[in-house]
């Protein structure tokens, strides 16, 4: 979890966006990871429309409210859709080409910001993290971290949304039995590398928290969790919010 801004040249999500947005088509957004097979992200689904979206996503949009903090807020397609509901919204990115973008296409508050960057001081009513938006914590052990870094941005009564994943269905053998090592580290920590064109990443960290781990660690840290509602395939959406 380090507080950095991406370099032009080591940002393939950044590249793949601004080259659909200016040339209508892209090459592939390749990702590799150490855990799985190669993958690539369709760049068209990162302008999704709101109906395009999944129901998760509809759902946190429309439980949004206030001021609202979207964060790694990618093309600004929940921005977007955040506005055209008249909702006052701040998206924020570590990608300069991203938040190129967002300016093009009429996000009126962008801010070129890193979560963690403790300059970065406003306060918030909703705090926005969607699109398996867990994973910007990177790791479990960054949980307490994160929900202190959170509290700091949070208005009195304010709330982060954020989906993510359990990734235990990846470990289902044959039998139906789950083989995780609980030994090991926890099983949702993934490592990835984007590349596009000849554009490289560095490698980084997602993590994909189950809702009773994420329920834990938000405990721990004084915030509660409800689950909102369960996507088709162990998918969630969260809400958190500080203890009185
Ligand atoms: N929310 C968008 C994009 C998701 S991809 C969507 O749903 O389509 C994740 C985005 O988070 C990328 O644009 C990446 O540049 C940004 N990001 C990653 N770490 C970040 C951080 N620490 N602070 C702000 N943005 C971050």
């Amino acid at each position: 979890m380090s507080n950095n801004l991406l370099r032009t040249d080591k940002d393939p999500m950044g590249s793949a966006i601004s080259d659909y947005y200016h040339h209508k088509k892209t090459d592939r957004l390749r990702v590799f990871s150490s855990q799985f097979d190669e993958d690539e992200i369709p760049v068209k689904q990162l302008f999704r429309a709101f109906k395009q979206m999944p129901v998760l996503e509809k759902t946190a949009l429309q439980l949004a409210t206030g001021k609202i903090l979207d964060v790694g807020a990618g093309s600004g397609c929940h921005a977007i859709a955040l506005q055209e509901a008249q909702k006052e919204v701040c998206a924020i990115d570590i990608s300069p080409l991203s938040v190129d973008v967002m300016k093009k296409q009429g996000v009126r508050d962008v801010r070129m910001v890193n979560l963690f960057d403790e300059q970065f001081q406003e306060t918030f009513d909703t705090i926005l993290m969607l699109m398996n938006g867990s994973g910007i914590i990177g790791r479990i052990e960054n949980m307490p971290r994160f929900f202190q870094r959170m509290k700091k941005l949070l208005n009195p009564g304010g709330f982060i949304l954020m989906d993510s994943s359990d990734l235990k269905y990846l470990f289902e053998e044959e039998d139906g039995c789950f083989h995780i090592d609980i030994a090991g580290d926890y099983y949702g920590q993934i490592d990835f590398q984007m590349q596009y064109k000849d554009i490289k990443g560095e490698p980084f960290d997602w993590l994909y928290v189950d809702f009773q781990t994420l329920r834990l660690y938000a405990s721990n840290n004084g915030f509660k969790a409800e689950l909102i509602k369960e996507g088709s395939h162990f998918d969630y959406l969260a809400k958190l919010m500080p203890f009185d």
